[in-house]
Order: C-alpha cells, then structure tokens, then sequence
C-alpha cells in the first residue's frame, strides 16, 4: 500500500514514520509512505503556497496551483482509489474509516495549513475529507501521521502478532480489557488471577466479560450500535 503525502512542512512528517512499526511495514515493503514537498511544485519567485483570502478575513489560503501540480504527476504515474484531505470538517477518523482503507492500494493524503486550502481543489480532487476529532491543529501533518498509522497497522504482516489488532479496542466496537504482566504481585497489587491459571478458555471468557464491562461504563454508544 502507497501514501503520497502533500505537505508545506514535510520535516514534520520524518520522525513519526521513522520509527516502531510505520518503519517496519516500510522496510518489509508492505507500505510505501512518500512525503512531497509542496513548495516544490510552487512557480511562485518567493516558493509560496498561500495567498490572501477573497472576500477578506484573517488568515491566508492555500493556493490551487501547486496542490494540482503535485496531483496531477502522481496522477499521472499511478491509479489512486482515494485522495484523502484531513480536514476538521471531515467525517470524524474511527476504526471502520481506518478497515475501509487498509485494503486501498494508493493514496494521496493533503495536508492543510493557515486558513485552510481554496475550496477549488476540495470540489475538483479529494475524493474523502477525514477528520482526526473535534479540534483544531496548526496542520494537517499530525492528521495524516495518525491516520496512516492507524491504517498501516491493519495491514496483514505488519504487525509480528496479527491476532493483537483484531482484539484492539473498536475492532469489534468493545473496548479492549485490561493487561498486565511481571510482577504478579506489586507492593500488595495482584493480578487477576484468571491470567495466572493457564486455562485458556476461561481466560478468553474473562477477557470477554472484561470488556463488555469496560465498553458498557465507559462507552455505552458502542453497544447500541449496529442496532
Ligand atoms: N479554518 C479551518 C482550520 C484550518 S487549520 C477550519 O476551521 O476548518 C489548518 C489545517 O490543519 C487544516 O486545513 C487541516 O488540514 C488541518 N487540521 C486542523 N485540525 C484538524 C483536524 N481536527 N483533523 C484533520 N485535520 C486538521
């Protein structure tokens, strides 16, 4: 699977895939993340990517011509099945949206910044407008980290122990039980000790029950839905 990230701060975007399990996948090629400088495809004397508002305000906008250059070479190499804009008006970023594109083959993701970018270019190419909750960043550059490492890590073979994304909270709309590991008994603190009993079956059951619990006092929508 292919990212093609556009981004005026592409800097801000090495370190969170340099790293962990996002730098796995990339060394085992099962995901390819390339960051594209958008200053690069700027015409502009001074690089720029942003301009003023019509119809006044604060803030600039970024600007059509440098986003459709970029898209457009890609475009030009490589059928894309998204062009993803992060965006705090998008639809809000959830484990589905997360399933839905780990099995897409290419995608581009924009990354916005002051104001925001000229509607133009959200009309004529993004294809999904995704956001990654109800506030407001500086950038779209911690938006698109957060969406391709919440994607990447659902890709078959990325992670060592595959049945661990499946029991992840959201997954299966129940939040995930509780952990523990060495020492079994902390100052006093013991673990369950269910996980202590070596019987797998009744340790599966438990984590179940767990589970429901935890999804029921703490996020009891994600029990009705689906119904
Ligand atoms: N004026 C815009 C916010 C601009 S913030 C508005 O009110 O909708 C600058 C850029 O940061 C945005 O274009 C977007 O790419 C990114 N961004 C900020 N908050 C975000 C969020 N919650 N989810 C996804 N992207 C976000």
């Amino acid at each position: 699977m292919r990212f093609d990230i556009i981004s005026v701060l592409p800097g801000l975007l090495e370190s969170p895939f340099a790293h962990s399990i996002l730098q796995r996948a990339q060394k085992k090629g099962i995901s390819e993340i390339v960051v594209h400088n958008l200053r690069d495809y700027s015409t502009q004397k001074q690089k720029s990517v942003d301009d003023y508002p019509y119809g006044g305000g604060s803030g600039m906008v970024m600007t059509i011509p440098p986003f459709a250059a970029c898209i457009e070479k890609l475009k030009s190499e490589r059928d894309y099945d998204e062009i993803i804009f992060m965006s705090p008006d998008g639809e809000t970023l959830n484990q589905a949206i997360a399933n839905q594109l780990s099995i897409k083959k290419n995608i581009i993701i924009l990354c916005g910044h002051y104001k925001g970018i000229d509607q133009r270019i959200r009309d004529i190419y993004v294809t999904r407008e995704i956001s990654i909750g109800d506030y407001v960043l500086s950038g779209g550059e911690l938006p698109a980290a957060v969406l391709v490492d919440a994607v990447v890590r659902l890709i078959p073979g990325v992670l060592s122990d595959e049945t661990s994304a499946l029991s992840d909270s959201f997954q299966d709309d129940l939040l995930d039980a509780p952990v523990y590991t060495r020492p079994a008994d902390w100052n006093g603190h013991k673990v369950p000790e269910i996980l202590l009993s070596g019987n797998t079956p009744e340790i599966e059951k438990w984590r179940h029950e767990q589970a429901i619990e935890r999804t029921r006092t703490r996020r009891p929508d994600l029990l009705n839905r689906g119904e």
